[in-house]
Formats: structure tokens, sequence, C-alpha cells
């Protein structure tokens, strides 16, 4: 009887699709397991999601290609959240699996079609083909008998015609050699598949084999085929031969990678912890015991020990026999970070980092499939570790945007993560200096426990921060330091203490512009303004990347000695410090400073005490620790204040005050200087008292009366394509439709957005907002119903809580 599996394909598809299992498999391939199919003329790489049902028109089902997975990759279980999260985020299923298995394992099989016998003997037969099979069987001859789906389809051929043929047995298509693809690493092993007694009276006068099968027995009954080879050089031959005799299985084993980093040196013993750290790990333990669903949020300023809390609770799951998951901000996932879990517990972490190799990636993963490693650490992905019903999950630093993942499938990992926490009964921990707005409504709302941690693990009080008035005090030109900063950075560097100078900002001037005739340098691919960048001695956009010389002449008027940098960046701030500040050692660290390893000799240069000061981005801001640092300079706290998003002030709020926690961390009290034209926003003055709940009631009663997030839900349709036009008739077309079924939603815009054209695309924007999830998705969902196809010009894609308004 014929065997039916349902299978999700890799593709931008709505549904699920079924294939037949060709009769020849010994069994139907488990969920979890991926495959290769048809698909139209192509073969896509799919995952069984189960069985299928027996189709109607069974004619029109084809077979399963090939087994890409001897075993399940995903369980039951991860294929059920990958369900939530397609319904959730109105993703396809097949993007969101492939979202959840590790990068680099994606199958890619570009179709190859090879002449048949059939099809040489249809050929030279002159029998009567279809004018376009011929065609396509003369090419495929002439060009040795193989050719790919672009040279075939030419003329009259069509993709159907391909398929027709295939289905006749005239030609096979056959995916090309060399996709590349990761695998798990397998090994091959024989087994004894018989008594030894048996084998022995088989095997009487074959005294070569017989010594292989006696060494197998002694061996347990099984053996690695490599290990078997150093002793019988013929065994790979021999062993085939006793296979077709049936004396002996052949298999492939997954097998368990080496840690890829072995623990470091022994580690000092945990610290006691302090009264509210005890507090806090009590009500997560509790929460283990309880063997329910137990969301807790870890209100802890920065300092006051959450890491040592969530290592004492994921020592407490994995005591049980349990598993644990943490997900930490991409930019904070340092190798400091992952020694402090490795010092704890070892070769059971396995680290998810981007920055390793596809194969380290792959061998981490497959450490936790396997239950070798039960503690995943990573970035957001690291919410689909393959780990067996964690009982706790944390996001560290949970109100980091980083966790909303801005491409194809639109995910938060910390909203993923509450869902997964919940299907698995388990704890689990958000945990922030500065909460999220959504994450700090539930907890105050009783739907998270709050745990507070509100005073430093060691004995530092916060630092002091002042809030220096730009219309008080003038900026230095050239390096945007005004006289109170200046002083405080010379007595750091009387002390030998250190300094941290933090701008938003990458690059030598911000923006390039004739005086001349007001031209001003833009990407030519996106609305943004260039930015100089001194080391390059090009114009870059921080955006996608572009990048072009500065001009000699200027290419509105042809001035020569018009075109004026403004503004100041990072790289330009570097190079003014170091020479105001004479003697002072001065580093720089922002994105341009090159990959992860040039960052971390960077850090380590500044913990080693090798230079003074450190100017830098958002960079300098996350998760370090520098005893020695005892002034922070935030030299325009208003950049980035002002952008047109509901969540600038939150971002502003939550960045003062994590780069203020960066001071005072060791002996010497920390001093913190905020530069700024705007000394009364919310965000400032709250970040000045170190007064996270202040800052949470103004913006409660801002975001409340407009309805925005957490007090009402959104949606964003995004809508882009490379001709402006099209773009905005099918944006003003949506929102149109949105408009008269809007019911008891808000329809905003249709309208440009902010960032009009982005890597040679326009880009328009349409919200739905509504008090209610029920309604404002279901809006949605009747909008996207009259989306334009794939291949139309205009793509239309969809953000579910979305966290950027750009
Ligand atoms: P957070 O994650 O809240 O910023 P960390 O866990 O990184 O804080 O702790 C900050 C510093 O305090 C670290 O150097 C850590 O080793 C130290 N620390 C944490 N808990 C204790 C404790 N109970 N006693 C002494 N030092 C501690
Ligand atoms: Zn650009």
């Amino acid at each position: 009887m014929a065997r039916y599996a349902d299978v999700a394909v890799e593709l931008p598809v709505a549904g699920t699709f079924t294939y037949r299992v060709p009769a020849a498999w010994p069994a139907a391939p488990a969920a979890g397991a991926r495959v290769v199919v048809p698909f139209g003329n192509r073969r896509i790489s799919g995952v069984v999601l189960g069985d299928g049902e027996p189709p109607e028109d069974r004619a029109a089902i084809r077979d399963i290609a090939s087994l890409v997975d001897a075993e399940p990759q995903l369980s039951r279980q991860l294929i059920d959240l990958c369900r939530w999260i397609a319904d959730y985020y109105m993703a396809p299923l097949g993007e969101v699996l492939r979202a959840a298995l590790p990068a680099g394992t994606r199958v890619r099989t570009p179709v190859v079609f090879a002449l048949t016998d059939e099809g040489k003997q249809a050929l030279a037969g002159q029998t009567a083909l279809p004018a376009a099979w011929r065609d396509v069987l003369a090419t495929l001859d002439a060009s040795g008998g193989r050719a790919g789906h672009k040279a075939l389809c030419r003329g009259r051929v069509r993709a159907s015609h391909l398929r027709a043929l295939e289905e006749a047995g005239l030609i096979t298509a056959a995916a090309k050699k060399g996709a590349t693809r990761i695998r798990a690493r397998t090994v091959r092993i024989a087994i004894l598949a018989v008594d030894l007694s048996a084998a022995r009276s088989a095997l009487a006068k074959k005294k070569a084999k017989l010594a292989l099968v006696e060494h197998l027995a002694a061996a347990g009954g099984e053996a690695e085929f490599s290990a078997l080879r150093t002793s019988f050089p013929q065994a790979p031959g021999h062993l085939k031969q006793l296979a077709k005799d049936g004396l002996v299985t052949i298999a492939e084993r997954t097998m368990v990678p080496d840690a890829a980093v072995t623990a470091g040196a022994p580690h000092p013993p945990p610290p006691a912890l302090t009264d509210d750290q005890t507090r806090a790990l009590a009500a997560l333990i509790a929460g283990l015991d309880s063997g329910t669903f137990s969301p807790a949020l870890l209100f802890g300023v920065t300092g006051s020990g959450k890491t040592e809390v969530y290592l004492r609770a994921i020592a407490a799951a994995i005591e049980r026999g349990r598993t644990a998951i943490v997900l930490v901000p991409e930019i904070s996932l340092t190798p400091q970070l992952a020694a402090r879990f490795r010092a704890r517990f070892g070769d059971q972490v396995a680290v998810l980092h981007s920055g390793l190799s596809l194969r380290a990636r792959m061998d981490e993963w497959q450490r936790l499939r396997s239950g070798a490693a039960r503690i995943a650490v990573g970035a957001r992905s690291a919410v689909f570790a393959p780990v067996d019903r964690p009982a706790i999950i944390v996001v560290d630093e949970e109100h980091d945007s980083s966790f909303k993942q801005e491409e194809g499938v639109r995910y938060c990992a910390r909203d993923v993560a509450l869902v997964r926490a919940k299907r698995a009964g388990a704890v689990c921990v958000l945990g922030s200096a500065t909460p999220s707005m959504e994450s700090f409504s539930a907890a105050t709302a009783g739907r998270y426990q709050l745990l507070r941690m509100p005073e430093r693990a060691t004995p530092r009080p916060l630092p002091e921060v002042a809030v220096i008035d730009f219309r008080t005090y003038q900026p230095e030109r050239e390096s945007m330091i005004t006289a109170p900063l200046a002083t405080a950075i010379e007595g750091a560097l009387e002390r030998g203490d250190q300094a941290i100078l933090f701008l938003n900002r990458r690059g030598f001037s911000t923006f390039i512009v004739c005086v001349g005739c007001g031209h001003a340098f833009r990407c030519a691919h996106c609305s943004v303004s260039l930015t100089f960048h001194q080391t390059h001695q090009r114009m870059m956009c921080h955006y996608c990347g572009y990048t072009e010389p500065l001009p000699a002449a200027c290419p509105g008027c042809g001035g020569t000695d018009t075109i004026s940098r403004r503004g100041l960046g990072t790289e330009k701030i570097a190079a003014r410090v170091s020479e105001r500040f004479a003697g002072a050692r001065v580093g720089r660290l922002d994105r341009d400073v090159g990959g992860s390893a040039r960052v971390e000799a960077i850090l380590a240069r500044f913990a080693a005490g090798e230079l003074d000061i450190l100017v830098g981005t958002q960079m300098v801001t996350k998760g370090h620790d520098f005893p020695r640092v005892t002034v922070v300079g935030v030299l325009c706290a208003d950049v980035g204040l002002s952008l047109p998003d509901f969540r600038a002030a939150e971002r502003g709020f939550q960045l003062l005050t994590q780069v203020a926690g960066r001071a005072g961390r060791g002996d010497g009290a920390g001093r913190v200087l905020i530069q700024t034209y705007r000394p009364d926003s919310p965000a400032i003055a709250c970040a000045r008292k170190h007064d996270y709940e202040a800052f949470f009631g103004l913006e409660k009663n801002a975001r409340e009366s407009l309805g925005y997030p957490p007090f009402g839900h959104m949606i964003a349709i995004r809508i882009d394509g490379a001709d402006p036009a099209k773009v905005a008739a099918e944006a003003r077309r949506l929102g149109a439709r949105a408009s008269d079924k809007a019911g008891p939603a808000q329809v905003l815009g249709p309208c440009e957005a902010p960032l009009a054209r982005l890597r040679g695309r326009f880009r328009w924007q349409l919200w739905l907002r509504c008090p209610e999830r029920r309604e404002v998705r279901a809006l949605c969902r009747h909008v996207l119903a009259s989306a334009p196809p794939p291949g139309a010009g205009v793509r239309v894609a969809v953000d579910v809580d979305p966290i950027s308004a750009l």
C-alpha cells in the first residue's frame, strides 16, 4: 500500500504538500527529517511533518526524491513551535523550519537532466514524439547526455515538457553534485547480524573473513569501519560481501562531535549570593519544581549579579536532569561570556555563535540534539536549540532589539522563548536593568513574577550621573567635549583610571555637503546621506555598505574647494581626542573596526590597561566589565532620541542606562557625564536618576493615550519594489482595502517609509493598530488576501509586533 508524507518545502509558499514515499523505502521518513522533493521542475528540500493523507487525485502525487537525514533533525516539540510561529507571524512554515535548522544546512540542489536509455532509443528510433520533446532529447544528446534546466528550456520547450519527459522515463532529473551543505558527521559501522556460531559455519573455508567476524564479535558485535581497517586492510571489501551474504549489517551512525572548546582553567568558586540574589533564585527554583510555566522578570540594575542568578538556576535545572537555553544579544555573545558558562558547566554548554564556522556551529548543534550538551547559549536563533524539554529559558537583556529578526520570518526570540517555555512547562527568565515596556507591563499586571535586584552585587554604588547642557557649556568644535567632561577625563588620566566616550554614530563626518551649491552626497541605493571614513578615504552608506571616493570636484557646481564635511562620528572623535589629551592612549570600537577578532583584540587591550580612553558606539555599552573605568562620557545623547519612531525614547533611555552602567564597577567611584541639547527630555532626566520606574510611568502614559504597544497590538505591512510608481499604487490599493474593513482597528498610512529607499528598493508602509489582537490580525489577513503574487515586482511583507518604524 502506498504511503504518503506531509512535507513543508523551504520556499515562501503557504501550506504543506503531500508526497508519496518511494515504494522501495523500508519505512516512511520520520517527522522532522529533511527530504528532497520535486517541486515544479526543481528539486528543493523540505521537512517531513508526519504521515500524509492519501490524496484524492493520486496520479498527481509525486515521489520524494531522496532522504537527507537518517534521523529526524527537528523534534515534534520544535515542529509544533514552528507551526505556532508560522501562524502568529504569518510566515510560510517552510521558511520558519529553515530558520530553526542550523545555518548552512540548507539543501540547494540545482538540477541536471540526463538522457536515459529509453530516451536515446526514442530519439534514434524515429518514434512519433512531440516536437518540444524531440528538442529536449536532441539538446541533451548534443551536450553529452546531460544539461541544466536553463539550457533545455529554450524556444518552444517549457518546464512542463521536462516534467512530462521525466514521467515518461525518457530523461531523469538528478541533483547536481557539489551543492554545498554541512552534514552531520557520520561514521560507517558494521554490526554482526547473526550468531557467531552461525557465522563460523558459514565461513568455514574463508579464513580472512572469519577472522574479521571473530574480531567484530569480540568487540561486542559492532565496530567502526575505520577501526576495523587498521587491523584488516581488506575490511571494506570483505564487509560488503559479508553484508550481501546477510552476515553483517552496515549502517551510518551520527557521531556526537567533541565540544568546540574544552573547559578552560579552573575557576574561582562562585560567590556567596546577596540577599536579593538568594530571593530571586529561590523563586526560580520554586518555578522549576512546580513543573508549570513560570515566567519571571529579573529586574536588576547593571552589576546586580543577574548572570550569577542565571548560572545557579541553570545548575538547578541540570541537577534535575533537564536542559536549559540562554539567549543573549548577538553583541554580548563574547568569548568572555561563553567562558563564564564553560567555567561553570564545562562541556555541557554548547555555544551557537554566528562567528563560528558553519562546521563548528553544526557540531555544537548536534551535541545539543544528541543530549551530549544540555545548555545552549546563543543569540536569537538559539531559541530553536534542539534540546529536549528545556526546564529553563533565560533571555538576558530582554529589551534588546536584536532579538527581533528584521527580515524573512520576523519573529521576536523573546516572545518565542515565552511560548516555548509555556509549552514545555518551563521557567522563562527575562533579565534586564531596563525592561521593555511590554515585559514590565506584564510584570506589574501580575502576568510575570517580578524579581527585583535594585543594588549592585559588589559594594559599589551606581555611578553619579551629571547632565551637561550644551546651551551652557559650548562643546569644543572638533571633539564635542565640553569643559566639565574634559576636566573629568583629565582627572581619570591623572589617577591612572580609564574613560569611555560614547557616540551613537560611527565614521569621520556624518554628512558631506557642497557649500557652493548645496549638493548633498547621498547613497545611490538608499535615501540616506553618505558618511566620510578617513581610513578608507571614501564615503560610505551605513545601511547598505555602498562606498564611493570623495570626488575632487562637486558634481553639482564643479567647485573644487567647496566640499565640506559636517558633523562628527567616532572615527573623527577618536582622532581629536588623542590630540586633545596628549599622552593618552586612545582606542576606537565600532563596526568599522572589523570582525569579531579585531573587536576582541581592542577590548582585550583596554582590559589589560594598554589603552586609557575607548571611544565607541553601542558596542562599548554592552556587558563589559572594566573595573578601572571611572569616567563615562556620552558625547551627544540627542542622537537617536528624535527618530520618527514611537520607541525612540525607550531606546534612548535604555542606551543611556547601559552606558552609565559601565562606570565605577571597580574600586574607584564612577562618574557619568551626559552631554545634551535637551536635558529635560524624559529619557535623559530619568537616566540621570537611574530611575527606570519613573521613565516607565511617563512612557506608559504616552503610549496608553496613543494606543501604542503594549496597550495596543500592531502589525506593519511593508511594501517595496524597484518601481516607485508601482509600489505607491500597490500601497494605496492595500491601504484602501484595509480602511474598507477596518472595524475597530485603526489604519495608519499608507505612507512612504522614513527610510524611503533601501538597497535600491522603494519602500512604503501601512500600519494596523487595535486594542484587540484578534481584530488587527483578522484585518491583516484580509489585506494579505489580495497581496500581489511573487514575481509581480512588488513585495509585501508582514511584520507582526514591529519594532522598527524605519
Ligand atoms: P549583571 O548581569 O546583573 O550585570 P553580573 O552577574 O555580571 O551582573 O555581576 C556583576 C559583577 O558582580 C561580576 O563581576 C560578578 O562576578 C559580581 N558578582 C555577582 N554576584 C556576586 C556576589 N553575590 N558577590 C560578589 N560579587 C558578585
Ligand atoms: Zn545605501
